[in-house]
């Protein structure tokens, strides 16, 4: 979505759900992709998260915004902050995201069942992979099951 546009849908629907004095930014988290702040009263989204995504994603993590605003964000997301989140039509209710929205490419995430150590990728790999700190052991023990990581927050 376009960054102009998504700046309009948000401070649209702020003013819709009587946030009058509150302010809009863009920010440059990647794993974040909007953010409330009760303080200076301000709803940002992460610019690169925007552009990612189209509208119904974009309006979705902005209700969600809207809606920790309402109830307040010592509530996080308590069931407070839920049935708020339903009552302004918002499916965004966990802190994490669903599959439907594009987020930072290097999120494939396996972790060595011997040594720990975290390998990251853009994608699945097609052939099976095995760490390769772990050269002593045998292949099966170390292979690598990558996992798409929900990292990204909102
Ligand atoms: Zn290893
Ligand atoms: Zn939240």
């Amino acid at each position: 979505m376009e960054l102009e546009h998504a700046k309009e849908l948000d401070l649209d629907l702020m003013s819709d759900f009587g946030l009058y004095y509150w302010k809009f930014k863009f920010d440059s988290a990647k794993m974040r992709f909007g953010l409330c702040d009760e303080i200076t009263k301000t709803i940002s989204l992460s610019e690169y998260l925007v552009l990612l995504n189209d509208e119904e994603v974009v309006e979705q993590v902005i209700l969600h915004e809207i809606a920790h605003a309402l109830v307040g964000c010592k509530h996080k997301h308590n069931h407070f902050f839920q049935q708020k989140a339903n009552e302004i039509g918002c499916k965004f209710i966990n802190r994490y995201c669903s599959e439907d929205i594009n987020y930072v490419p290097k999120n494939v995430v396996a972790n060595c069942p011997k040594c720990g150590y975290e390998f990251k990728r853009y994608r699945k790999p097609k052939s099976k992979k095995c760490c390769g700190k772990c050269v002593d052991i045998p292949y099966q023990e170390r292979i690598l099951i990558f996992e798409r990581k929900m990292e990204l927050s909102f």
